[in-house]
């Protein structure tokens, strides 16, 4: 007899990988516990219509990728492709919203029917959360520092990547825009741009086609139409992440794949995961709660998937060592070997080795290359005497720089954030 295999997409986890799984959900649900955030656990199954009036017909996972059934009493039913929608009918049903401020987090397996591939499942993990009751940018800001704090603890440093998508007004006359726009060059497109250009043409800007990418260069632009209120939220959030130092890069193409989404939207992405890279993403949802029924409200959320965030740590969770030091002659290895030390105990997280054997500048490279070690510090004779060294980086595009003795702990600590 044939012996029977998990569904195509949807995979069992096995001991040695729950176990990490159980570690990265504990450091979400640690962190989301930390900012006072409450836990929602809503069904697995909703009634079609949920998905369609929330997501949008003309998105993808609502047009192509939910798993729809009728059950015995012919009802249509989806397995969930997302949170927010669900959460959002819970908490309008159950009164958690009117009048209140709240902040609800959930994890769960979630379902879409796409092409399985690396870091394409049809099902998958997510944690989220989701706010409601507050509209100003420091909630937006509150959601991505909290995000920042996950990454923070599970060693993680994923590009954030930020837009504003700015009120329906404004976004209407832009989407009119963007169709006349591409409109002139339809013959060009792809069958499947063609049909966006029709249904959804915003996601156009994330077409991965070449002559879209092209035209994109001379397309009109959502910022030239932004408002005083949609541009006053976008600075307050940009003012706000600048004071906590959180790097990020402003992407006017980024439009994320669902219908709901007004001003903010962002997206966390490592790129070393290849096509799909993204590891989760989110934004505001103002208009949602009073479309699915409830009383208007503001609302801001992010959903991160839990099996690429597990590929990311495997991938990095590697034998490598941090720093490699490298030194020419006696006096300046038994300097260097000195500020190891030093460095070891005022940086206890950074892995640092010493090279052995002394051998040429080249020969000490290439162990220092071997070891994996991002950085190496480098003493030779010019060095001893200025009491410095230089600091030069193995694997990233940072510049090669000489440090003074007394300011190489600050150096790097700008380049290795401590993984607590
Ligand atoms: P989305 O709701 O599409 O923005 O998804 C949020 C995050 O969930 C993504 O960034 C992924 O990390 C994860 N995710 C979404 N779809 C899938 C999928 N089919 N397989 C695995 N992870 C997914």
């Amino acid at each position: 007899m044939n012996r029977l295999q998990s569904v195509r997409g949807m995979h069992d986890v096995l001991p040695d990988e729950a176990q990490l799984r159980r570690r990265i959900e504990q450091v979400w649900m640690e962190v989301a516990h930390g900012f006072g955030y409450e836990e929602i656990r809503f069904p697995l199954v909703e009634s079609t219509e949920l998905f369609r009036r929330s997501i949008g017909e003309a998105t993808d996972i609502v047009a192509k990728e939910m798993y729809t059934f009728e059950d015995r009493n012919e009802d249509s039913l989806s397995l969930r492709p997302e949170g927010t929608a669900g959460c959002v009918r819970a908490a309008i049903q159950h009164g958690l919203i009117p009048n209140r401020q709240q902040r609800l987090w959930y994890l769960g397996s979630f379902f879409r029917h796409e092409r399985p591939q690396k870091g394409r499942l049809r099902q998958f993990d997510q944690f989220g959360v989701e706010t409601f009751g507050m509209c100003g940018p420091d909630i937006d800001a509150e959601i991505l520092l909290l995000g920042w704090q996950g990454w923070q603890r599970l060693g993680l440093s994923p590009r954030l990547v930020l837009n504003t998508l700015g009120n329906p007004d404004e976004r209407l006359i832009w989407r009119k825009q963007l169709v006349e726009y591409f409109s002139q060059f339809e013959s060009q497109l792809e069958e499947d741009d063609r049909r966006r250009l029709k249904t959804n043409p915003l996601r156009l800007l994330d077409s991965k086609s070449k002559s879209i990418q092209d035209l994109l260069e001379e397309a009109p632009q959502l910022e030239n139409l932004l408002g005083e209120e949609s541009r006053t939220h976008f600075d307050g959030l940009r003012e706000t992440l600048d004071a906590h130092g959180i790097d990020y890069a402003i992407d006017p193409r980024l439009v994320r794949g669902l219908d709901y989404y007004d001003f903010t939207v962002f997206e966390w992405v490592e790129e070393s995961l290849g096509a799909q890279s993204a590891l989760g993403g989110g934004g505001r949802y103002d208009r949602l709660v009073e479309q699915l029924g409830g009383r208007a409200t503001p609302a801001a959320g992010f959903a991160l998937g839990l099996e690429r965030i597990r590929e990311c740590l495997e991938a990095t969770a590697t034998t490598a060592v941090d720093v490699y030091l490298v030194a020419l002659g006696e006096e300046a290895t038994a300097r260097m070997c000195a500020l190891g030390m030093q460095l070891r105990e005022q940086m206890p997280d950074l892995r640092i080795r010493t090279n052995m054997e002394a051998g040429s500048m080249k020969a000490q490279l290439r162990r220092a290359d071997k070891s994996g070690a991002r950085a190496v510090l480098i003493m030779g004779e010019e060095e001893l005497s200025q009491k410095s060294v230089v600091l030069k980086f193995l694997r990233g595009p940072e510049e090669q720089q000489t440090v003074l003795l007394d300011n190489i702990k600050s150096a790097l600590a700008e380049h290795f954030a401590p993984t607590g």
